[in-house]
């Protein structure tokens, strides 16, 4: 082969794009960390930015990784979507349990919340469910809030629906949810879903957990818990 400078800067570029790819997103990764849907810095004053950005890359990031390296040991991963994963999370390890919650709880977490002012406000249709089930709204954000501050140790509040069609609120340990298929749960599909793990509120809240369960309601992204209660139909 003649030395051509040209072809040699484009097996250059390809190499480089080839290795970007590779990093990018690694042939065996099925699983992957979703980009949050707005900046690090979004909800402030509710979350600062350093706690976001470590929460999101290096926590729910190891979460993702975690799940992906279960894979070769639990062959059956490979053919589940994550929302299929945590009604059959009884068939797997803990390793996956935990890193499979992780996964999918964050992952609702980034897009349960928007920044303050932009989050909209209940539907009509789920104020309606909210109101038959608590009375009203204001109640059923006491109920949460107090099912948040109660959790003890590291875990999740959650607001759902259950199969009869009624909300409810629950909290689960560890990174269990909802949707697991675990006997001490109590089951319905997640429509809003609080982290009460410290690494969510430590920096700035320290040992104030209901201050940071109190600042939270201002970051909640209505609209998506909308889309979620219709979609729960
Ligand atoms: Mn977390």
């Amino acid at each position: 082969m003649t030395h051509n400078p040209w072809f040699h800067r484009l097996l250059c570029s390809l190499a480089a794009l080839l290795v970007t790819l590779a990093q990018a997103a690694p042939a065996w990764a099925q699983f992957s960390l979703p980009p949050l849907p707005y900046g690090p810095e979004a909800l402030e004053p509710a979350i600062d930015a350093t706690t976001m950005t470590i929460h999101h890359d290096r926590h729910h990031g190891a979460y993702v990784a975690n799940l992906n390296g279960q894979i070769k040991a639990n062959p059956k991963l490979a053919n589940l979507s994550l929302d299929a994963l945590q009604g059959q999370i009884s068939q797997f390890p803990a390793a996956v349990r935990n890193n499979g919650g992780g996964h999918w709880n964050h992952s609702q977490f980034w897009a349960v919340m928007a920044p303050p002012g932009q989050g909209g406000s209940p539907s009509e249709a789920l104020l309606a469910a909210i109101n038959a089930s608590f009375g009203s709204l204001e109640a059923m954000q006491t109920q949460f809030s107090q099912a948040a501050a109660a959790r003890f140790g590291s875990g999740w509040a959650w607001l759902i629906r259950k199969a009869d069609g009624s909300l409810a609120i629950t909290s689960t340990a560890n990174q269990d949810n909802p949707l697991m298929d675990l006997p001490e749960l109590e089951r319905g599909t997640p429509l809003l879903g609080l982290d009460v793990w410290e690494h969510a509120y430590y920096l700035r809240y320290q040992n104030r957990r209901p201050d940071y369960i109190s600042a939270w309601w201002s970051v909640v992204n209505w609209e998506e818990v909308n889309r979620r209660f219709a979609a729960s139909a």
